[in-house]
Protein backbone atom coordinates (compact mmCIF):
# COMPACT_ATOMS: atom_id res chain seq x y z
CA UNK A 1 0.00 0.00 0.00
CA UNK A 2 0.96 3.63 -0.60
CA UNK A 3 -0.06 6.90 -1.76
CA UNK A 4 -3.73 6.56 -3.43
CA UNK A 5 -4.63 9.98 -4.64
CA UNK A 6 -7.67 10.56 -5.28
CA UNK A 7 -8.01 14.44 -4.42
CA UNK A 8 -4.69 15.25 -4.88
CA UNK A 9 -4.00 13.61 -8.40
CA UNK A 10 -3.21 16.74 -10.16
CA UNK A 11 -1.77 19.04 -7.27
CA UNK A 12 1.36 18.83 -8.45
CA UNK A 13 -0.03 21.26 -11.56
CA UNK A 14 0.64 25.17 -11.10
CA UNK A 15 -2.18 25.36 -13.85
CA UNK A 16 -4.75 23.35 -11.67
CA UNK A 17 -5.20 26.24 -9.59
CA UNK A 18 -6.96 28.06 -12.31
CA UNK A 19 -10.47 27.42 -14.11
CA UNK A 20 -8.94 26.80 -17.37
CA UNK A 21 -6.56 24.30 -15.52
CA UNK A 22 -9.03 23.04 -13.99
CA UNK A 23 -11.48 22.02 -16.73
CA UNK A 24 -8.74 20.83 -18.82
CA UNK A 25 -8.53 17.90 -16.13
CA UNK A 26 -12.38 17.04 -15.96
CA UNK A 27 -13.45 20.15 -13.57
CA UNK A 28 -16.95 20.91 -13.08
CA UNK A 29 -18.01 17.86 -15.67
CA UNK A 30 -19.21 16.12 -12.27
CA UNK A 31 -21.41 19.24 -11.46
CA UNK A 32 -23.11 18.84 -15.16
CA UNK A 33 -23.83 15.64 -13.97
CA UNK A 34 -25.52 16.62 -10.63
CA UNK A 35 -27.71 18.54 -12.31
CA UNK A 36 -29.09 15.93 -13.95
CA UNK A 37 -29.65 13.84 -11.00
CA UNK A 38 -32.41 14.79 -8.56
CA UNK A 39 -30.96 16.30 -4.91
CA UNK A 40 -31.94 13.02 -2.54
CA UNK A 41 -29.96 10.84 -5.36
CA UNK A 42 -26.98 12.86 -4.47
CA UNK A 43 -27.80 12.66 -0.88
CA UNK A 44 -28.25 9.09 -1.14
CA UNK A 45 -24.81 8.42 -3.11
CA UNK A 46 -22.81 10.47 0.00
CA UNK A 47 -24.48 8.18 2.38
CA UNK A 48 -23.90 5.01 0.28
CA UNK A 49 -19.96 6.27 0.61
CA UNK A 50 -19.98 6.23 3.95
CA UNK A 51 -17.89 9.59 3.73
CA UNK A 52 -17.10 10.87 7.40
CA UNK A 53 -16.28 14.56 8.43
CA UNK A 54 -12.80 15.21 7.65
CA UNK A 55 -12.77 18.29 10.34
CA UNK A 56 -11.93 16.00 12.84
CA UNK A 57 -15.19 14.26 14.57
CA UNK A 58 -15.52 11.81 11.71
CA UNK A 59 -19.65 12.29 11.72
CA UNK A 60 -21.22 10.64 8.79
CA UNK A 61 -21.74 13.77 6.13
CA UNK A 62 -24.57 12.43 4.48
CA UNK A 63 -26.48 11.94 7.57
CA UNK A 64 -25.58 15.19 8.69
CA UNK A 65 -27.15 16.60 5.66
CA UNK A 66 -30.27 14.60 6.24
CA UNK A 67 -30.90 16.29 9.69
CA UNK A 68 -31.69 18.88 7.68
CA UNK A 69 -36.15 20.15 7.71
CA UNK A 70 -37.75 19.09 4.90
CA UNK A 71 -40.04 22.05 4.54
CA UNK A 72 -38.11 24.00 2.24
CA UNK A 73 -36.62 26.80 4.56
CA UNK A 74 -33.76 29.18 3.51
CA UNK A 75 -30.66 26.93 4.54
CA UNK A 76 -26.98 27.46 4.41
CA UNK A 77 -23.86 25.66 3.31
CA UNK A 78 -20.69 26.58 5.35
CA UNK A 79 -17.10 25.51 4.64
CA UNK A 80 -15.06 24.97 7.74
CA UNK A 81 -11.49 26.08 6.70
CA UNK A 82 -10.21 27.46 9.76
CA UNK A 83 -8.05 24.72 10.16
CA UNK A 84 -6.29 25.59 13.66
CA UNK A 85 -5.64 22.30 15.07
CA UNK A 86 -1.95 21.99 15.79
CA UNK A 87 -0.22 20.56 13.32
CA UNK A 88 -3.27 20.43 10.41
CA UNK A 89 -2.26 21.86 7.44
CA UNK A 90 -3.95 20.07 5.03
CA UNK A 91 -7.11 22.37 3.97
CA UNK A 92 -4.33 25.19 3.69
CA UNK A 93 -2.68 23.28 0.90
CA UNK A 94 -6.10 21.73 -0.91
CA UNK A 95 -7.20 25.41 -1.09
CA UNK A 96 -3.98 26.90 -2.90
CA UNK A 97 -3.69 23.79 -5.15
CA UNK A 98 -6.70 23.33 -5.97
CA UNK A 99 -9.49 25.72 -5.12
CA UNK A 100 -11.98 25.13 -8.13
CA UNK A 101 -12.08 21.45 -6.02
CA UNK A 102 -13.20 22.63 -3.14
CA UNK A 103 -15.96 25.23 -4.82
CA UNK A 104 -17.64 22.37 -7.44
CA UNK A 105 -17.73 20.43 -4.10
CA UNK A 106 -19.59 22.81 -2.48
CA UNK A 107 -21.86 23.85 -5.27
CA UNK A 108 -22.73 20.04 -5.88
CA UNK A 109 -23.31 20.00 -1.74
CA UNK A 110 -25.62 23.11 -2.18
CA UNK A 111 -27.31 21.75 -4.69
CA UNK A 112 -28.13 18.40 -2.99
CA UNK A 113 -29.04 20.16 0.04
CA UNK A 114 -31.18 22.82 -1.36
CA UNK A 115 -28.55 26.30 -0.28
CA UNK A 116 -28.62 29.04 -2.45
CA UNK A 117 -26.07 30.56 -0.15
CA UNK A 118 -22.64 29.20 1.29
CA UNK A 119 -19.69 30.99 2.84
CA UNK A 120 -16.03 29.64 3.46
CA UNK A 121 -15.09 30.73 6.61
CA UNK A 122 -10.90 30.60 6.33
CA UNK A 123 -8.36 31.34 9.38
CA UNK A 124 -7.12 34.92 9.37
CA UNK A 125 -3.65 33.97 8.83
CA UNK A 126 -4.47 32.31 5.84
CA UNK A 127 -3.99 34.87 3.86
CA UNK A 128 -2.74 32.98 0.62
CA UNK A 129 -4.99 30.59 0.21
CA UNK A 130 -7.66 33.24 0.72
CA UNK A 131 -6.13 34.85 -2.48
CA UNK A 132 -6.55 31.80 -4.03
CA UNK A 133 -9.96 31.29 -2.92
CA UNK A 134 -10.86 35.07 -4.21
CA UNK A 135 -9.27 34.74 -7.43
CA UNK A 136 -11.30 31.34 -8.26
CA UNK A 137 -14.47 32.76 -6.85
CA UNK A 138 -14.54 35.73 -9.43
CA UNK A 139 -13.18 33.12 -12.15
CA UNK A 140 -16.06 31.01 -11.46
CA UNK A 141 -18.81 33.86 -11.18
CA UNK A 142 -17.54 35.02 -14.40
CA UNK A 143 -18.10 31.11 -16.08
CA UNK A 144 -21.71 31.44 -14.98
CA UNK A 145 -20.80 28.30 -12.31
CA UNK A 146 -21.56 30.30 -9.57
CA UNK A 147 -24.73 32.89 -9.33
CA UNK A 148 -27.99 32.54 -10.66
CA UNK A 149 -29.11 30.12 -13.42
CA UNK A 150 -25.72 27.94 -13.03
CA UNK A 151 -25.15 26.41 -16.37
CA UNK A 152 -28.62 26.88 -17.25
CA UNK A 153 -29.67 24.45 -14.24
CA UNK A 154 -32.56 26.80 -12.90
CA UNK A 155 -30.33 26.43 -9.78
CA UNK A 156 -29.43 29.89 -7.57
CA UNK A 157 -25.59 29.68 -5.61
CA UNK A 158 -23.52 32.47 -4.39
CA UNK A 159 -20.72 31.75 -2.35
CA UNK A 160 -17.98 34.45 -0.25
CA UNK A 161 -15.41 33.90 1.78
CA UNK A 162 -15.13 35.46 5.35
CA UNK A 163 -11.88 35.55 6.72
CA UNK A 164 -11.63 34.50 10.68
CA UNK A 165 -9.30 36.85 13.01
CA UNK A 166 -6.74 34.07 14.65
CA UNK A 167 -9.32 32.40 17.31
CA UNK A 168 -8.69 28.78 17.72
CA UNK A 169 -12.26 28.37 18.70
CA UNK A 170 -13.95 30.18 15.74
CA UNK A 171 -13.41 27.02 14.18
CA UNK A 172 -15.72 24.73 16.62
CA UNK A 173 -19.15 25.33 14.17
CA UNK A 174 -21.42 27.23 16.87
CA UNK A 175 -18.30 29.83 17.56
CA UNK A 176 -17.86 30.17 13.72
CA UNK A 177 -21.49 30.81 12.98
CA UNK A 178 -21.78 33.37 15.99
CA UNK A 179 -18.40 34.66 14.28
CA UNK A 180 -20.04 35.48 10.89
CA UNK A 181 -23.33 36.49 12.39
CA UNK A 182 -21.21 39.14 13.77
CA UNK A 183 -20.93 38.24 17.17
CA UNK A 184 -18.05 37.36 19.42
CA UNK A 185 -17.12 34.06 18.29
CA UNK A 186 -18.46 31.43 21.56
CA UNK A 187 -19.84 28.08 21.39
CA UNK A 188 -23.20 27.54 21.78
CA UNK A 189 -24.53 24.66 23.52
CA UNK A 190 -25.92 21.86 21.10
CA UNK A 191 -28.73 20.64 20.47
CA UNK A 192 -29.99 22.46 18.49
CA UNK A 193 -27.61 21.54 16.02
CA UNK A 194 -26.86 23.90 13.24
CA UNK A 195 -28.20 21.29 10.69
CA UNK A 196 -31.83 22.40 12.33
CA UNK A 197 -30.75 26.22 13.74
CA UNK A 198 -27.52 27.89 12.78
CA UNK A 199 -26.53 30.47 11.20
CA UNK A 200 -29.06 33.42 11.46
CA UNK A 201 -31.65 30.60 13.09
CA UNK A 202 -31.60 28.64 9.87
CA UNK A 203 -30.75 25.45 9.09
CA UNK A 204 -27.00 25.35 8.12
CA UNK A 205 -25.06 22.94 7.22
CA UNK A 206 -20.91 22.85 7.99
CA UNK A 207 -18.63 20.80 6.38
CA UNK A 208 -14.99 20.84 6.78
CA UNK A 209 -12.89 21.68 3.37
CA UNK A 210 -11.76 17.60 2.26
CA UNK A 211 -15.56 16.29 3.09
CA UNK A 212 -16.69 19.01 0.39
CA UNK A 213 -13.85 18.06 -1.52
CA UNK A 214 -15.02 14.41 -1.65
CA UNK A 215 -18.05 14.91 -2.46
CA UNK A 216 -17.37 15.62 -6.20
CA UNK A 217 -15.53 12.38 -6.32
CA UNK A 218 -18.28 10.32 -5.11
CA UNK A 219 -21.08 11.75 -7.47
CA UNK A 220 -18.42 11.58 -10.53
CA UNK A 221 -17.44 7.91 -9.54
CA UNK A 222 -20.11 6.62 -6.82
CA UNK A 223 -20.73 5.65 -3.93
CA UNK A 224 -19.05 2.08 -4.54
CA UNK A 225 -15.72 2.80 -6.44
CA UNK A 226 -15.02 5.17 -3.32
CA UNK A 227 -15.58 2.68 -1.06
CA UNK A 228 -13.34 0.58 -2.55
CA UNK A 229 -10.11 3.13 -0.38
CA UNK A 230 -10.30 2.10 3.26
CA UNK A 231 -12.20 0.14 5.35
CA UNK A 232 -15.53 -0.90 5.72
CA UNK A 233 -16.34 1.62 8.66
CA UNK A 234 -13.54 4.47 7.49
CA UNK A 235 -14.29 4.49 4.03
CA UNK A 236 -12.40 6.45 1.13
CA UNK A 237 -9.08 8.08 1.41
CA UNK A 238 -7.85 10.50 3.78
CA UNK A 239 -4.88 13.64 3.55
CA UNK A 240 -2.72 13.34 6.76
CA UNK A 241 -0.32 16.34 7.67
CA UNK A 242 2.77 14.85 8.76
CA UNK A 243 4.86 16.96 10.62
CA UNK A 244 7.69 16.59 13.61
CA UNK A 245 10.66 14.58 13.29
CA UNK A 246 10.47 12.55 10.18
CA UNK A 247 12.95 13.55 6.97
CA UNK A 248 9.55 14.64 4.84
CA UNK A 249 7.09 16.28 6.73
CA UNK A 250 4.48 17.04 4.25
CA UNK A 251 0.75 16.42 3.23
CA UNK A 252 -0.01 12.58 2.00
CA UNK A 253 -3.23 11.53 0.71
CA UNK A 254 -3.66 7.52 2.03
CA UNK A 255 -6.96 4.93 2.18
CA UNK A 256 -8.14 5.00 5.48
CA UNK A 257 -6.56 1.80 7.63
CA UNK A 258 -3.15 2.67 6.06
CA UNK A 259 -0.60 1.87 8.82
CA UNK A 260 0.58 4.89 10.77
CA UNK A 261 4.33 3.18 10.95
CA UNK A 262 4.19 3.33 7.28
CA UNK A 263 3.02 7.02 6.69
CA UNK A 264 5.87 7.86 9.10
CA UNK A 265 8.35 5.44 7.49
CA UNK A 266 7.31 4.97 3.93
CA UNK A 267 5.68 8.28 2.92
CA UNK A 268 7.36 10.51 5.73
CA UNK A 269 11.12 8.76 5.31
CA UNK A 270 11.35 7.72 8.76
CA UNK A 271 13.47 8.98 11.32
CA UNK A 272 16.23 11.58 10.89
CA UNK A 273 19.65 9.72 11.13
CA UNK A 274 20.75 8.63 14.57
CA UNK A 275 17.01 9.25 16.06
CA UNK A 276 14.56 6.20 17.22
CA UNK A 277 11.00 7.09 17.18
CA UNK A 278 9.22 8.04 21.18
CA UNK A 279 5.78 8.77 20.49
CA UNK A 280 3.22 10.13 17.93
CA UNK A 281 0.53 12.39 18.42
CA UNK A 282 -1.65 10.87 15.60
CA UNK A 283 -5.09 13.36 15.16
CA UNK A 284 -3.94 16.95 16.38
CA UNK A 285 -2.76 18.00 19.34
CA UNK A 286 -5.94 16.91 21.69
CA UNK A 287 -5.72 13.54 20.42
CA UNK A 288 -3.83 11.05 23.15
CA UNK A 289 -0.41 10.51 22.24
CA UNK A 290 0.76 7.16 21.42
CA UNK A 291 3.99 5.53 22.03
CA UNK A 292 6.25 3.83 20.35
CA UNK A 293 5.31 0.32 20.58
CA UNK A 294 1.40 1.31 20.18
CA UNK A 295 2.38 3.73 16.42
CA UNK A 296 3.25 -0.24 15.69
CA UNK A 297 -0.08 -1.22 16.23
CA UNK A 298 -2.10 1.33 14.96
CA UNK A 299 -3.92 1.96 11.43
CA UNK A 300 -4.88 5.21 10.32
CA UNK A 301 -8.86 4.81 10.61
CA UNK A 302 -11.37 6.16 13.55
CA UNK A 303 -11.87 2.37 14.85
CA UNK A 304 -8.22 1.16 14.77
CA UNK A 305 -7.58 4.67 16.76
CA UNK A 306 -10.43 4.85 19.02
CA UNK A 307 -9.31 1.27 19.74
CA UNK A 308 -5.81 2.62 20.83
CA UNK A 309 -7.32 5.23 22.97
CA UNK A 310 -6.81 7.98 21.09
CA UNK A 311 -8.38 9.43 17.64
CA UNK A 312 -7.59 10.32 13.82
CA UNK A 313 -9.35 13.29 14.59
CA UNK A 314 -7.83 16.10 11.45
CA UNK A 315 -5.40 14.31 10.49
CA UNK A 316 -2.41 15.77 11.97
CA UNK A 317 0.34 13.13 12.41
CA UNK A 318 2.70 14.86 15.04
CA UNK A 319 6.24 12.59 15.46
CA UNK A 320 8.83 12.66 18.04
CA UNK A 321 11.95 11.40 18.03
CA UNK A 322 13.91 10.71 21.21
CA UNK A 323 15.64 14.03 21.34
CA UNK A 324 11.96 15.69 22.36
CA UNK A 325 11.14 16.39 26.28
CA UNK A 326 7.77 14.94 26.82
CA UNK A 327 7.07 17.43 29.58
CA UNK A 328 8.48 20.59 27.53
CA UNK A 329 6.14 19.09 24.90
CA UNK A 330 2.62 18.71 26.92
CA UNK A 331 4.13 22.80 28.15
CA UNK A 332 3.86 23.52 24.88
CA UNK A 333 -0.05 22.58 24.28
CA UNK A 334 -1.46 23.36 27.77
CA UNK A 335 0.23 26.96 27.08
CA UNK A 336 -2.08 26.77 23.28
CA UNK A 337 -5.16 25.37 24.91
CA UNK A 338 -4.46 28.18 28.14
CA UNK A 339 -4.44 30.84 25.42
CA UNK A 340 -7.44 29.80 23.28
CA UNK A 341 -9.87 28.95 26.03
CA UNK A 342 -12.53 31.03 25.46
CA UNK A 343 -13.40 31.47 29.29
CA UNK A 344 -17.12 30.87 29.47
CA UNK A 345 -17.00 27.47 31.04
CA UNK A 346 -15.17 27.26 35.01
CA UNK A 347 -14.08 23.81 34.26
CA UNK A 348 -12.44 24.50 30.92
CA UNK A 349 -11.24 28.35 31.74
CA UNK A 350 -9.85 27.87 35.29
CA UNK A 351 -8.65 24.14 34.23
CA UNK A 352 -6.71 25.27 31.17
CA UNK A 353 -5.37 27.96 33.19
CA UNK A 354 -4.47 25.45 36.33
CA UNK A 355 -2.78 22.92 34.10
CA UNK A 356 -0.42 25.61 32.09
CA UNK A 357 0.50 26.93 35.69
CA UNK A 358 1.67 24.06 37.15
CA UNK A 359 3.15 22.05 33.77
CA UNK A 360 5.17 25.74 34.05
CA UNK A 361 6.25 25.16 37.29
CA UNK A 362 7.77 22.36 36.76
CA UNK A 363 9.62 23.34 33.85
CA UNK A 364 10.99 26.19 35.70
CA UNK A 365 12.47 23.79 38.41
CA UNK A 366 9.94 24.85 40.89
CA UNK A 367 7.78 21.61 40.69
CA UNK A 368 6.48 19.22 43.57
CA UNK A 369 6.05 15.48 43.42
CA UNK A 370 2.35 15.91 44.01
CA UNK A 371 1.75 18.14 40.80
CA UNK A 372 2.49 15.29 38.78
CA UNK A 373 -1.35 13.94 40.42
CA UNK A 374 -2.09 17.55 40.67
CA UNK A 375 -2.24 17.65 36.69
CA UNK A 376 -4.49 14.54 36.57
CA UNK A 377 -7.19 15.28 39.05
CA UNK A 378 -7.28 18.97 37.26
CA UNK A 379 -7.55 16.84 33.64
CA UNK A 380 -10.09 14.23 35.26
CA UNK A 381 -12.39 17.23 36.13
CA UNK A 382 -11.99 19.36 32.63
CA UNK A 383 -14.06 15.96 30.95
CA UNK A 384 -17.26 16.14 29.49
CA UNK A 385 -18.41 19.02 31.84
CA UNK A 386 -18.51 22.07 29.23
CA UNK A 387 -20.36 23.07 26.38
CA UNK A 388 -17.33 22.60 23.36
CA UNK A 389 -14.97 20.20 23.32
CA UNK A 390 -11.70 22.60 23.71
CA UNK A 391 -12.31 21.58 27.43
CA UNK A 392 -11.59 17.73 26.71
CA UNK A 393 -9.15 18.37 24.07
CA UNK A 394 -6.79 20.25 27.03
CA UNK A 395 -7.54 17.51 29.14
CA UNK A 396 -6.71 14.00 27.17
CA UNK A 397 -3.01 15.32 26.33
CA UNK A 398 -2.17 15.92 29.79
CA UNK A 399 -3.83 12.10 31.19
CA UNK A 400 -2.03 10.52 28.00
CA UNK A 401 1.25 12.28 28.34
CA UNK A 402 1.88 11.88 32.23
CA UNK A 403 -0.15 8.43 32.31
CA UNK A 404 2.63 7.25 29.68
CA UNK A 405 5.59 8.94 30.52
CA UNK A 406 5.36 9.59 34.06
CA UNK A 407 8.97 8.66 34.52
CA UNK A 408 9.97 11.82 32.60
CA UNK A 409 8.04 14.33 34.96
CA UNK A 410 9.31 12.61 38.36
CA UNK A 411 12.65 13.41 36.85
CA UNK A 412 12.28 16.67 36.08
CA UNK A 413 10.06 17.24 39.16
CA UNK A 414 13.32 15.79 41.00
CA UNK A 415 16.19 16.98 39.06
CA UNK A 416 14.83 20.38 38.27
CA UNK A 417 15.74 19.79 34.35
CA UNK A 418 15.02 17.44 31.72
CA UNK A 419 15.65 13.48 31.58
CA UNK A 420 16.36 13.83 27.98
CA UNK A 421 20.29 14.68 27.38
CA UNK A 422 20.44 17.63 25.75
CA UNK A 423 17.13 19.14 25.99
CA UNK A 424 16.50 22.65 26.75
CA UNK A 425 13.19 24.60 27.99
CA UNK A 426 12.71 28.10 26.64
CA UNK A 427 9.51 29.45 28.49
CA UNK A 428 6.46 29.67 26.25
CA UNK A 429 4.56 32.18 28.83
P1 LIG B 1 -19.28 16.77 17.29
O1 LIG B 1 -19.11 15.30 17.40
O2 LIG B 1 -19.99 17.51 18.36
O3 LIG B 1 -20.05 17.11 15.93
C1 LIG B 1 -19.66 16.66 14.68
C2 LIG B 1 -20.64 17.16 13.65
O4 LIG B 1 -21.82 16.37 13.65
C3 LIG B 1 -21.13 18.60 13.86
O5 LIG B 1 -21.27 19.23 12.61
C4 LIG B 1 -22.49 18.43 14.53
O6 LIG B 1 -23.36 19.51 14.28
C5 LIG B 1 -22.98 17.16 13.85
N1 LIG B 1 -23.94 16.41 14.69
C6 LIG B 1 -23.62 15.57 15.71
N2 LIG B 1 -24.75 15.07 16.26
C7 LIG B 1 -25.80 15.61 15.58
C8 LIG B 1 -27.23 15.48 15.68
N3 LIG B 1 -27.80 14.70 16.56
N4 LIG B 1 -27.98 16.22 14.82
C9 LIG B 1 -27.40 17.03 13.90
N5 LIG B 1 -26.06 17.18 13.75
C10 LIG B 1 -25.27 16.47 14.59
O7 LIG B 1 -17.80 17.35 17.11
P2 LIG B 1 -17.27 18.83 16.98
O8 LIG B 1 -17.20 19.46 18.32
O9 LIG B 1 -17.98 19.55 15.88
O10 LIG B 1 -15.79 18.56 16.48
C11 LIG B 1 -14.80 18.03 17.34
C12 LIG B 1 -13.60 17.61 16.53
O11 LIG B 1 -13.09 18.71 15.82
C13 LIG B 1 -12.45 17.11 17.36
O12 LIG B 1 -12.54 15.72 17.45
C14 LIG B 1 -11.20 17.57 16.61
O13 LIG B 1 -10.59 16.48 15.99
C15 LIG B 1 -11.74 18.47 15.54
N6 LIG B 1 -11.01 19.73 15.44
C16 LIG B 1 -10.49 20.02 14.22
C17 LIG B 1 -9.80 21.19 14.01
C18 LIG B 1 -9.21 21.49 12.66
O14 LIG B 1 -8.43 22.43 12.55
N7 LIG B 1 -9.54 20.74 11.63
C19 LIG B 1 -9.66 22.09 15.07
C20 LIG B 1 -10.21 21.76 16.31
C21 LIG B 1 -10.88 20.57 16.49
FE1 LIG C 1 -15.24 28.16 25.71
FE2 LIG C 1 -13.80 26.18 26.83
FE3 LIG C 1 -16.41 26.34 27.25
FE4 LIG C 1 -15.49 25.65 24.84
S1 LIG C 1 -15.25 24.47 26.73
S2 LIG C 1 -17.15 27.07 25.28
S3 LIG C 1 -13.64 26.95 24.74
S4 LIG C 1 -14.85 27.82 27.89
Amino acid sequence: MAEVKVLTEFYHLDEYQTLAGYKAKGGYETLHKAFKMQPQQIIDEVKASGLRGRGGAGFPTGMKWGFLPKNGEPRYLLCNADEGEPGTFKDRMMMERAPHQLIEGMIISAFAIGSNKGYIYVRGEYVFPIECLYKAIKEAYAAGLLGKNILGSGFDFDLDVYRGAGAYICGEETGMISSLEGLKGQPKLKPPFPAVQGYLRKPTIVNNVETLAAVTYIVKDGAATYRKHGTEKSAGTKLFSLSGNVMKPGNYEVPLGYPLMDLIMKEGGGMKPGRKLKACIPGGSSAPVLTAEEVAKANLDYESLAGLGTMLGSGAVIVLDDSQCMVDMLGVLTHFYAHESCGQCTPCREGTGWLDKVLHSILEGRGRLQDIDLLIKVADNMKGKTICALSDAAALPVLSFVTKYRDEFEFYVREGRSKVKGATYESHH
